[in-house]
């Protein structure tokens, strides 16, 4: 949907017009999976998917919020007022972000909003964080809270944490909002550094939803990071980021095997993480491939967030170019997307392969999307004599 389209169904919806829009994208991880709560290394890049946030300040302390996405709905809620749960499950992402600011103690405007997004929601690409960052973009905007975009991702990840009882860590909200056009970003988790890596202009980036539906992700997801916590305190280190292979090994006997395939899953993907960045910078893509595979593998198998459609998919590919391309899952797991690093020849026998077998497999259709890294938190102002 066009900026132009969107402000007209702004101004159907308000009767005024919006003064500007806040927009953050969607990302993918190259690799480093479940290591961000973990204090350890991730390595995600920004897509040109975006969440879209229009807004316009109010006189009162109403927030309201419709979503392109969710025609036909809107939520509603008075900032100075405690703010709780509401009626709709994407309304409470909009209270979240108002919640964790108004706790930090930052006074917050009313304001009309309209969001709009092309992220797959659902899809393990962060739909949740880019909504999330923007909207805090825009808050920040409409009420000048002078936020660095580093302390907006945390008022993200906080927002998950404590308002939508998702256990995440940082990394979602951290490229969403400091993602850089044609990078990957490698992360340090354990103090927020960041490093831009180049992605080399023949290397593309396709992913494929397998457009699994996740259930009862959350719990899971809550569960693994209590195994890690339990395998780091049990190893007698702070947090999984400062265990060795060999301590784990060590201190295999004091562990359940349960905790011990999940802290060697945290432990080899951190160093699978600083080899791929050596290994994109080098172009090298036998190695990407190689590594890829092992975290893919590391992911079924110790810390078991895969699922058959998931696997499946990486099977497809892998047999079709096998180390001419790396390939694993990405995101949260239990469902969602794929990624290939592939050179551009492969692209459509790629896509022929899954469409000729994905479906046959698991009765499911999956949707292919080649994408390039986009930019992180966007403000843009429509009419500089209307702004707050
Ligand atoms: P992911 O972040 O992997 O896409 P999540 O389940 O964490 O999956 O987040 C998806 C949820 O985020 C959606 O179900 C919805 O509640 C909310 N959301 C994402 N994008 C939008 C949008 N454009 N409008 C309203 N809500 C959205
Ligand atoms: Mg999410």
């Amino acid at each position: 949907m066009t900026y132009e389209t969107l402000q007209q169904q702004f101004q159907m919806l308000y009767q005024h017009k919006a003064q500007g829009v806040a927009s953050a994208p969607g990302r993918v991880n190259l690799i480093g999976e479940f290591t961000d709560y973990n204090q350890g290394f991730v390595f995600p890049c920004s897509l040109g998917f975006r969440t879209l946030v229009l807004f316009r300040r109010r006189t009162d302390q109403q927030l309201v919020v419709h979503s392109v996405n969710y025609p036909g709905e809107h939520d509603s809620f008075a900032l100075d007022q405690a703010i709780s749960a509401g009626p709709s499950q994407w309304g409470n992402y909009i209270r979240a972000m108002a919640y964790v600011l108004k706790k930090a103690g930052h006074s917050l405007a009313g304001a009309d909003i309209l969001i709009s997004s092309d992220v797959p929601q659902g899809a393990g690409l962060s739909s949740s964080a880019a909504l999330e960052v923007a909207v805090a973009g825009a808050f920040n905007q409409i009420s000048a809270l002078g936020l660095s975009l580093q302390q907006i991702a945390l008022f993200g990840q906080q927002a998950e944490n404590e308002f939508m009882d998702c256990q995440c860590g940082i990394m979602d909200q951290l490229i969403s909002a400091k993602g850089q056009q044609g990078h990957a970003l490698l992360i340090d988790c354990s103090d927020l550094q960041t490093t831009a890596v180049p992605l080399p202009e023949d290397i593309k980036l396709v992913i494929i939803n397998s457009n699994y539906p996740r259930k009862l992700v959350d719990s899971e997801y809550n569960q693994r990071r209590l195994d890690c916590e339990q395998a780091a305190q049990k190893m007698g280190v702070r947090t999984l980021r400062h265990a060795t292979l060999e301590l784990l090994n060590d201190t295999a006997p004091k562990l359940s095997d349960t905790e011990f395939r999940r802290a060697r899953h945290v432990i080899t993907e951190n160093s699978r993480v600083l080899a791929t960045q050596k290994a994109l910078i080098a172009n090298d893509m036998l190695t990407l491939s190689e590594l890829m595979r092992a975290s893919h593998l590391s992911l079924q198998n110790d810390f078991e967030v895969t699922v058959p459609p998931v696997d499946g998919l990486v099977e497809i590919c892998h047999q079709l170019f096998k180390d001419q391309i790396a390939v694993r899952m990405t995101g949260g797991g239990f469902g969602g997307a794929i990624l290939c690093l592939c050179r551009e020849e492969h692209i459509e026998p790629l896509r022929q392969a899954v469409l000729a077998q994905y479906t046959k497999k698991f009765g499911l259709t999956a949707d292919f999307y080649l994408c390039h890294a986009g930019s992180g938190l966007q403000i843009e102002l429509f009419n500089q004599q209307n702004n707050c």
